[in-house]
């Protein structure tokens, strides 16, 4: 099962990997910092039943 995941900063555009924290529930969303250009992005995460995971980012 894969353990990171990626989204894109609505900033710079650049591609962060995120580690996927399973023990917080299939729908995630929280703020983090892009360690490109330090904008804040909110970052949703959804796990899937069968363990697919999606994320996204967008701009706070
Ligand atoms: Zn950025």
């Amino acid at each position: 099962m894969q353990d990171d995941t990626q989204y894109t900063c609505g900033s710079c555009g650049e591609e962060i990997v995120i580690p996927i924290d399973f023990s917080a529930g299939p729908r995630q969303q929280y703020v983090e910092d892009c360690p490109v250009c330090c904008c804040a992005n909110v970052i949703c995460v959804e796990i899937s039943p069968e363990g697919e995971v999606s994320s996204w980012g967008k701009l706070e």
